[in-house]
Parts: C-alpha cells; structure tokens; sequence
C-alpha cells in the first residue's frame, strides 16, 4: 500500500480526527475505535512502517519506552487489573492496518476477553530441532 493511502499516516499526522491521548514529534497514541476494553489504545509512529520488520530500529526502541509510559498512565488513571501489549505482523497474525502499531489493553478483572493462544505439548526433541532451525 502506499504511504498516501495509509488511514493510521492520515490518523497520526491529525489530518484524520481520532480519540488522541498522547502525541510527541515521532508519536500519536490513539483510542481505537473498536476497543477490546476500556482504555484501548494504539501507539502509531508518525514515519510510515508497514510492520515490525520495516520498523526502523530508533522507532522500535523509543515505540517500546512509549509503551511503558503509557502503561503506567493507563494503570493509574483507569485502575486496570493487567495489561496486553499485542503487536500483530501479517494477515495472518491479525494484522489488519499496515502501519506498524502496538495495542495497549487494559484488563479488568471478569472482562470476558481472551488475547490468549491454546498451548501445545511439543516433545524435547521437537523443541530441540525448532531452537536449531533458530538459534545463532
Ligand atoms: P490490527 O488488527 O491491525 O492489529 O489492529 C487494527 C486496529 O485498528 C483494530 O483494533 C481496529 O479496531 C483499529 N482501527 C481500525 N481503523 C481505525 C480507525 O480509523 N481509527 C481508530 N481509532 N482505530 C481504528
Ligand atoms: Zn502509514
């Protein structure tokens, strides 16, 4: 997609209205408008990435000094129970905007949501051949 065309661009830059609670020169942090609780909140870097894999390192370092920040803000003023960072890549991760972005998602006790995964039981040698296909 190209960068003109990109909806969290037009949001970030504030030629889109958006619920903002947080904005620097390289960040704007956002409601999202489809909240999985109260409080949701995106974090969008100004400069266009389309994912983790295009973000630039200095972004990536500061996006996740802003996500601490914004944590501590959230846990204050809405007295939530825990908090989800999700950061999707790809379809089928669930991205659904290419603009690289993390969610911030306050948990509050007996909210219903499930941001979980169903684990599975690998054998050692499974795990074994998956950290040789990785590991340095
Ligand atoms: P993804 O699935 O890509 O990780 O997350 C995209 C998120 O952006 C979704 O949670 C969706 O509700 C939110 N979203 C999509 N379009 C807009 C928009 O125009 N404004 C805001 N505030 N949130 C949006
Ligand atoms: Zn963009």
């Amino acid at each position: 997609m190209k960068k003109e065309d990109c909806i969290f661009c037009k949001i970030a830059a504030g030629e889109i209205p958006s619920k903002t609670i947080y904005e620097d020169g390289q960040f704007r942090v956002i409601l999202d408008l489809g909240p999985a609780t109260k409080g949701h909140a995106l974090i969008l870097p100004k400069g266009h990435a389309a994912n983790l894999y295009e973000l630039p390192d200095e972004t990536a370092a500061e996006a996740m000094k802003l996500a601490k920040k914004m944590a501590l803000r959230l846990r204050d003023r809405l007295h939530c129970d825990g908090l989800n960072l999700v950061q999707n890549n790809g379809e089928t991760a669930g991205q659904t905007v290419s603009h690289f972005h993390i969610h911030l998602i306050p948990r509050y006790e007996g909210d219903g949501q499930k941001i979980n995964w169903v684990p599975s039981q690998p054998s050692q040698d499974e795990l074994e051949a998956v950290r040789k296909e990785i590991a340095d």
